[in-house]
């Protein structure tokens, strides 16, 4: 990387630059996951009888016997050693969105002073990474820091190459001393749980006799950016807090539509095929890329996976894509708002529930018999949404995601659910007791699954709502790019266990009373859909009709920013429901609490402090070097009796103060440190730090259209947006 720091270099070096090369020509049969240690890895690798012990482990999520334990630490071990690994690592998410790793050795040194390879169950069962440095929100006291990892066999452990050598990733959970979850892994995995065994409740009270254990699927489309590093370095906000703080909106953006879906510029092809290719070699099963709405705008989503493994996978991706597209010489950009007035980015989250006996419970299936269980569980959805809103909100809130929902752009601050006409009109139906009707009457077939099959191909998308339905699966659209996929698949599991155990309890007093099953079925729908039906919208999630009527007509909330949604998590019902399921503790849903805040005060303040310094050391002074020369061009002019220049001259100097009146303002803001609460610190980054960073804002992107080019220091809108 060269160090063009400056806005002229940066545009240079980068007219002069080639794609870098890569050979990626292997087929994908010869690359695809040969460095995950996968199950027909370890079927090689072990004998008959442990191997089915480990299979059943990561196929049932039942428990691996210790002598088992040792056999595939010591074949993992020699897999590893093989593909040139000399490390291993415990890889762990903890509560923030990153991704932790502490490398250990295989190596021991024995009294001969040789050195041997070692690893055994043990060892790979648990390690001790200390890591006392990550937030945890008082779950654990400094002095008594002791945080575990320990190996869930349920996500394959992999290689990683780099340049120098290579290293063997054992996906694990972290938790404190006292057992306590510290990550986002073992809520995730929890929440699976509990979702299973509401699941396996309603299912055999819909006769279901044989019912296999069920898991939640995740496929997530990630949008990033890509921007050139040289203009990345010459911009000390892309770097530092992954958005532009500054930056006047460019003549051309993306009003033409002319990006989404259009030709893939020739370096940013390379890299996708380079990254895509990794991913490959990982098992992470790439499927589709694109470009997006805005310019410089991208799309990738792999296959959907089992939730626990496509977690795992979705922050291997954002790892890989940030160091792969360095070595392309790009930054990545995954916040969800790099750009004022261009499209952010966000994260789908599709999600589904299924199993190998029913098969995907959100999928309409095309027999009655599949109908009434899909719509049980289609209902369950409904109610958790509407019951669990302000959750949701508070599991996508972040500093960054703030910028994009509720703008004209994402979807709205306002939790509703999107059905499609047909599946919405069923509804209704359940709701106006046409149906229990019908049922009552003996009519088994509801007629629903020609209906519902239908609706399987859903052509018209309603992209402007938070959760829509997509044939065979939710989609949860207002999750924000650089966040963990696991928070939200962690609420949606949670308030699903929830809802069917209500549904549950429900269907059974019901059919104790006689009814049939199908009548019970509708019977109970009516009822969430009297509770809960008001969460149902169709129509534009971005009008300013719906955000009055969703809010004053149907009792909704909107809640704009993280200060307003993160104290849903201390919610008694939103602590009651983590409790009851087993999936959080009241301790530590509490620690999520603080960890959350934290994170969201400390990313407004390090966006504050960038924008003192860059008005104070870059703006002010191209603003005052170009006031000196229009000024001294002036008086040479007056000198020669023509007065031109003054109109300029008063606009530069008037629109430079503004800013550095604004900067004073938010120094003074930023130096308080007092606050009563954290909530009370919230909103003090709320509603005084962003308005006023806004204020430095608007001054300096005048300031950026008038002040002559030649002297600007930051790349520019355009530059950065069309440059590559
Ligand atoms: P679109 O952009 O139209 O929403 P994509 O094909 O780009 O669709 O992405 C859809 C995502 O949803 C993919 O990751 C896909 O694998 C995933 N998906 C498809 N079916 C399911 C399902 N039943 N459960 C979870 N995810 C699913
Ligand atoms: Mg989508």
């Amino acid at each position: 990387m060269s160090g063009a720091r400056s806005r002229k270099n940066a545009i240079t070096e980068i007219t002069n630059r080639a794609p870098k090369l890569v050979d990626q020509t292997d087929p994908l049969s010869k690359i695809w996951a040969t460095d995950v240690f996968s199950l027909s890895a370890m079927e090689e690798a072990l004998s008959k009888n442990a191997f089915k012990a480990i299979k059943k482990t990561v196929q049932t999520g039942a428990e691996l016997d210790a002598a088992t334990a040792d056999i595939v630490a010591a074949a993992m071990k020699d897999w590893a050693i093989a593909k040139g690994a000399k490390f291993f690592s415990h890889i762990f998410y903890p509560m923030t969105n990153v991704t932790a790793e502490k490398h250990d050795g295989f190596i021991v040194t024995n009294s001969d002073g040789g050195a041997i390879t070692e690893f055994t169950g043990s060892l790979l069962i648990k390690g001790e990474p200390d890591g006392s440095s990550f937030p945890n929100g008082s779950l654990r006291m400094t002095n008594a820091a002791r945080g575990y990892t320990a190996w869930d066999p349920t996500s394959p452990a992999y290689v990683m190459h780099t340049a120098n050598g290579a290293t063997l990733m054992i996906p694990s959970v972290f938790m404190s001393w006292t057992g306590e979850a510290l990550d986002k892994k073992i809520p995730l995995l929890r929440s699976n749980k509990a979702m299973d065994t509401a699941a396996q409740k309603v299912l055999t009270l819909m006769g279901e006799t044989e019912i296999a254990p069920l898991n939640s699927s995740c496929g997530a489309e990630q949008e990033y950016f890509l921007v050139d590093e040289h203009f990345a370095n010459a911009r000390p906000d892309l770097l530092l807090a992954g958005r532009s703080l500054f930056g006047a909106a460019p003549a051309k953006g993306q009003q033409f539509d002319d990006h989404y879906f259009g030709a893939i510029p020739a370096r940013v092809q390379v890299f996708m095929q380079d990254f895509e290719d990794k991913l490959y070699r990982l098992g992470i099963p790439a499927k589709t890329h694109h470009n997006e709405v805005a310019p410089g705008q991208f799309e990738i989503a792999p296959y959907y996976e089992a939730a626990n493994v496509a977690a795992d996978h979705q922050q291997l991706l954002m790892t890989l894509m940030k160091s792969t597209a360095k070595e392309h010489g790009f930054l990545c950009l995954l916040h969800e708002k790099p750009f004022a007035g261009v499209n952010g980015s966000g994260k789908h989250v599709n999600w589904s529930v299924g199993n190998s006996t029913q098969g995907n419970l959100l999928d309409p299936g095309s027999t009655p018999h599949d109908n009434l269980n899909f719509l049980l569980f289609c209902g369950a959805v409904i109610r958790g949404v509407h019951k669990y809103g302000p959750l949701l909100r508070a599991v996508i809130a972040s500093a960054a995601n703030d910028h994009r929902l509720g703008a004209n752009e994402a979807p709205p601050a306002i939790l509703s659910v999107y059905l499609g006409d047909q599946l919405e009109s069923v509804f209704k139906d359940i709701k106006a007791g046409k149906l229990l009707e019908k049922a009552k009457g003996g009519l088994m077939d509801l007629g629903l699954s020609q209906i519902l099959s239908f609706e399987r191909d859903p052509g018209d998308r309603n992209r402007t709502s938070p959760f829509a339905f997509t044939g065979n699966r939710f989609e949860f659209r207002a999750v924000g790019s650089s966040q963990s996929v696991s928070g939200p698949l962690v609420a949606m599991n949670t308030m699903l266990a929830d809802s069917l155990n209500w549904i549950a309890d429900k269907l059974e007093s019901v059919i104790a009373k006689g009814e049939d099953k199908t009548a019970a079925v509708i019977t109970v729908l009516q009822e969430l859909m009297e509770l809960h039906g008001n969460v149902i919208f169709g129509g534009d999630g971005y009008s300013s009709e719906w955000h009055t009527a969703a809010v004053e007509e149907r009792g909704l909330k909107n809640i704009p920013t993280t200060a307003d949604a993160l104290p849903a998590f201390k919610d008694p019902d939103v602590v009651e429901l983590f409790k009851s399921t087993g999936v959080l503790s009241p301790a530590e849903l509490a620690s999520r609490f603080e960890v959350y805040a934290e994170q969201y005060i400390l990313s407004i303040e390090v966006e504050a402090k960038l924008v003192v310094g860059m008005a104070s050391t870059r703006i002010y002074p191209a603003a005052m070097t170009y006031l000196n020369n229009l000024a001294s061009t002036a008086a040479n002019l007056t000198k020669l009796s023509v007065s031109i220049g003054q109109d300029s001259l008063e606009q530069v100097a008037s629109e430079t103060d503004t800013m550095m009146a604004a900067v004073a303002k938010l120094k003074e803001a930023l130096s308080i440190e007092e606050f009563d609460s954290v909530e009370a610190h919230m909103n003090h980054c709320a509603e005084i730090l962003c308005p006023l960073m806004l204020e430095v804002r608007n001054s300096a992107d005048s300031l950026e259209l008038v002040v002559s080019d030649e002297l600007w220091p930051l790349p520019k809108y355009q530059e950065m947006l069309f440059i590559k």
